[in-house]
């Protein structure tokens, strides 16, 4: 299993594993999906048929070293769990947890990757996190870019529209100026 992104150093792209793609995504990315706001405690090794949970291996004391994920609370093999660390964000929502803790390796990249993308509604999972004075006001700053980002859209756009008709008709480009005045 490759648990790598591969960079192009010259062009700057980042390919990303078909497994993360949302439309191709395989089984144990999917599960890794549905378990984002769960807090998942650790699973008995029984539960998983003494089995790495990722490339399905013998673990256990009398087959092989593992090693505990704190997403999703399954077991892996040293192969496939590195010991590398990962904020959890279930933790962070439910338990205000900041910390960093072991995960696999596939947790690792599925973090890495999403890390920016808006998959949890925290207004929905947590609402309580909003009675925190700081937290209200992040909100509201938010709200209040959202609608700025949209005006200056708006604003772009008839811009645009004003300087096509007016060098349509010969004007100078600057006697539109005036639509940044708003
Ligand atoms: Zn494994």
């Amino acid at each position: 299993m490759d648990n790598s992104f591969d960079a192009d150093s010259e062009s700057g792209f980042v390919f990303v594993p078909k497994f993360l793609v949302p439309e191709q995504a395989d089984e144990e990315t999917k599960k890794l999906r549905t378990t984002v706001d769960k807090v998942c405690l650790e699973k008995d090794l029984r539960s998983q048929d003494f089995k790495c949970n990722s490339c399905g291996c013998a673990i256990g004391i009398m087959f092989g070293k593992f090693r505990s994920c704190h997403y999703d609370g399954h077991n892996y093999c040293y192969e496939c769990h590195g010991n590398d660390t990962e904020f959890i964000p279930a933790r962070m929502i439910h338990n205000w947890d900041f910390k960093k803790y072991p995960v696999s390796k596939r947790v690792k990249m599925f973090i890495s990757h999403f890390e920016r993308d808006p998959l949890l509604d925290i207004s929905v999972l947590n609402p309580a996190i909003y009675a925190i004075k700081e937290m209200g006001e992040i909100r509201l700053l938010r709200t209040q870019l959202t609608y700025l980002k949209s005006y200056i859209f708006y604003v772009k756009s008839s811009c645009r529209r004003v300087q096509k008709k007016n060098m349509a008709a010969g004007i100078p480009l600057r006697t539109c100026s005036f639509v940044f005045h708003h």
